[in-house]
């Protein structure tokens, strides 16, 4: 697995027009992240605090965005319709929300941002990281570095799991590339869900002493919210 490759591309990576139509919508209009005025309002954006969530391993969850419609649409599209260019739209919205969280709860923001890996398997299938895309886009905006401290083994496809099986199959999957070079980390994710993952990522991480929070663009809520 070539990952300078990968870097490489990313760094190519196109903002997408959609012949300057709207990305949800596709009326033509002036548009903000993509989107026209009326469906960048009506986005489902969560209220700039931390997410209330069970972590072991990580500080605190946040994330711009509800994952329900039409976000699942334009998230589908950014991750297996090969848009990989709306990162650049999104990670805005996700580097507002996370300054005003930070704020909100007096923090220091993170030293370095670190993507969720994609197993080489799955990297392969798709040809991009649209974490690390859109970790890529917030280092940018926030002027604070990447790294990829950690791979990624292939798993299966855990969105057909239980949450304590994916936790499971989970558990195993990340192992060292190289040492972290931060006491305090954020790993960002497209979607959280269950959280797994970052739990899974943070265990890891926290073999060498540092705080995690963990970032997503989108966030399932519970069915009780
Ligand atoms: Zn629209």
């Amino acid at each position: 697995m070539n990952l300078n490759l990968n870097k490489f591309l990313s760094q190519l990576n196109p903002v997408p027009t959609n012949f300057g139509a709207c990305w949800l919508c596709c009326l033509r209009a002036e548009l903000s992240a993509g989107l026209c005025q009326t469906c960048y309002g009506d986005l489902p954006r969560l209220a700039p605090q931390p997410l209330v969530a069970d972590h072991e391993h990580t500080r605190l969850w946040l994330a711009a965005l509800a994952y329900q419609q039409p976000v699942e649409r334009w998230i589908h599209d950014f991750k297996f319709n090969g848009i990989s260019g709306l990162s650049s739209h999104m990670a805005p919205l996700l580097a507002a929300q996370a300054v005003k969280v930070y704020q909100h709860e007096q923090l220091y923001l993170p030293e370095v941002l670190v993507p969720v890996p994609l197993s080489e398997r799955r990297w392969l299938h798709r040809g991009y990281n649209q974490s690390q895309l859109l970790a890529a886009e917030l280092s940018k905006i926030l002027a604070i570095p990447l790294q990829e401290p950690l791979n990624k083994r292939h798993t299966g496809e855990n969105h057909r799991l239980t949450a304590s099986q994916r936790r499971h199959n989970l558990a195993e999957a990340f192992y060292w590339r190289e040492p972290l070079l931060a006491k305090r980390v954020a790993i960002i994710d497209d979607v959280i869900t269950s959280g797994a993952t970052v739990e899974a990522m943070a265990a890891v991480l926290r073999q060498e002493p540092c705080l995690v929070d963990a970032w997503g663009l989108a966030y399932t809520l519970p069915p009780s919210a």
